[in-house]
């Protein structure tokens, strides 16, 4: 902390920090940190220190920071046209190209999408609009909503609801009553007894149908996913996976929408996570890399299918009782033009898929085999190390020895922001797209050194 620095007590003392331990961070237990810029993939701060951002933030500055393509952008929007809404037949011109960039990159299925500011008012969109589409149809009891544990899909009152992460639920009354919760594709976890990545996928599958029959599929309106779990410990999908459940939603004439709030604009290497995995949602949620985080914005994009429904719905229901002041933001839009464009012109999810296989080869080459490292496993720029107790029987490690957190602060010190995930002990990690390789072994030798000082 700077000597006698007003910022960083006001910091303590009056600023309520997301997703923080308010009493420790009160007491002065929490690091504090004040950003002040960032250039490719390393943020400095008001002390001086300049850190690897092994998470681009919360996986959101994919194209990294400090790009002045994307400022500029932004300034030349706020010149000219600082704001205008959306409704009633408005929109700007960074907004209609920015639809337009969207379609072009979204499955070819895919025909509308509806612009918000983050990715939890984007799921809440989704569950509107699929409410909407089944009042529409004439199957109003068609409303639960099936996700998963260990998802993560927002922190809004449904979204929270939806999010599958015991943190997110707890004291804060979630209206939980259309919400249901099946079991992650987290074959490292699965239950006691072996079983091959097919066969858990099948149990997976038929877990859910079981849900369903148990529930009445006329119940049942919408399967909501990451096609690789985020936040509930950076997860990809086991073999068969994703063919098995689209299989299950599809007999029940189930909707899916594929929360691409992570893996949407190059996460996985592929430009969107439905099309590397295979899926054909009915509805995508996407955010984050939508502008690489350079001004909020977040979409809803919706397929054909569901798009004829709304449609038809319209002459009865009258206009969209749906909206916000800043959907389709022009700064947000402009800031989306110049990063989805920056993105093709760099070759980025090239890079993201080539530095990011590196990065997974690389760490599995050097933890792989450690006796406390129960796996690592990753796609495209998204890699965790799973630590463990025991190798062998996968055992957790104690939690007051707080393994994770530890290594994570060990990490910090020596100049790598990674994330310890919430309700494993998983190291986790997002870097931005422009990693290099040589950023990519200064995280894999770190990261050995921090699992080796904590056990
Ligand atoms: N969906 C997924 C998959 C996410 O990872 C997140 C945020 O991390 C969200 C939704 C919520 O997005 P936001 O924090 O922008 O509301």
């Amino acid at each position: 902390m700077l000597k006698n620095d007003p910022l960083e007590q006001w910091d303590r003392d009056i600023f309520l920090h997301p997703s923080t331990h308010l009493a420790e961070f009160a007491r002065g237990n929490v690091p504090q940190r004040i950003v002040t810029g960032g250039k490719g993939s390393h943020i400095t701060d008001r002390n001086g220190n300049r850190l690897l951002d092994g998470f681009a933030g919360l996986y959101c500055v994919n194209v990294g920071y400090g790009r002045q393509e994307i400022a500029e952008a932004i300034a030349d929007q706020a010149r000219e046209l600082s704001y205008y809404h959306a409704y009633v037949g408005h929109g700007t011109e960074a907004s209609v190209t920015l639809a337009k960039m969207v379609l072009d990159r979204a499955p070819d299925h895919m025909s509308k999408v509806y612009f918000g500011l983050g990715g939890s008012d984007a799921n809440e969109t989704n569950i509107k609009l699929i409410w909407y589409y089944n009042n529409i149809r004439g199957l109003p009891e068609k409303k639960k909503i099936i996700s998963r544990w260990r998802g993560y899909h927002g922190s809004g009152l449904m979204t929270g609801s939806l999010t599958g992460l015991h943190l997110f639920h707890k004291k804060f009354d979630l209206p939980m009553a259309q919400v249901l919760h099946t079991e992650a594709p987290y074959y490292y976890g699965r239950p006691k007894g072996e079983m091959t990545e097919e066969e858990f996928s099948a149990w997976c599958a038929s877990e859910l149908e079981a849900m369903i029959e148990r529930e009445g599929p006329e119940t049942i309106a919408a399967f909501w996913a990451e096609p690789v779990l985020g936040t509930g410990g950076i997860v990809p999908p086991p073999k068969g996976y994703w063919e098995k459940i689209q299989a299950v939603l599809e007999k029940y004439d189930i909707l899916l929408v594929a929360d691409e709030v992570v893996t949407g604009f190059g996460r996985l290497g592929s430009m969107m996570g439905s099309d590397h995995y295979g899926l054909k949602p009915d509805l995508i949620t996407i955010a984050k890399g939508l502008t690489s985080a350079y001004a909020p914005l977040s979409g809803s994009i919706v397929s054909d299918k569901v798009w004829k429904v709304l449609e038809q719905g319209a002459d009865e229901l009258g206009p969209l009782g749906h909206g916000w002041t800043y959907s389709a933001h022009p700064i947000g839009a402009a800031a989306g033009v110049a990063n989805l464009k920056l993105i093709d012109e760099l070759g980025l999810i090239e890079n993201a898929a080539t530095v990011g296989r590196y990065l997974n080869d690389r760490m599995r080459e050097t933890l792989g085999d450690h006796p406390n490292v129960g796996e690592i496993r990753g796609e495209g720029m998204l890699c965790a190390v799973e630590l463990t107790a025991d190798r062998s029987t996968r055992a957790a490690p104690d939690a007051g020895d707080k393994v994770t957190q530890r290594a994570v602060g060990h990490l910090l010190e020596n100049g790598i922001i990674a994330r310890a995930m919430p309700q494993a002990e998983i190291i986790g990690f997002a870097p931005p797209f422009c990693l290099t390789q040589d950023e990519a072994d200064e995280i894999v030798e770190k990261t050995a050194r921090a699992v080796n000082e904590v056990f």
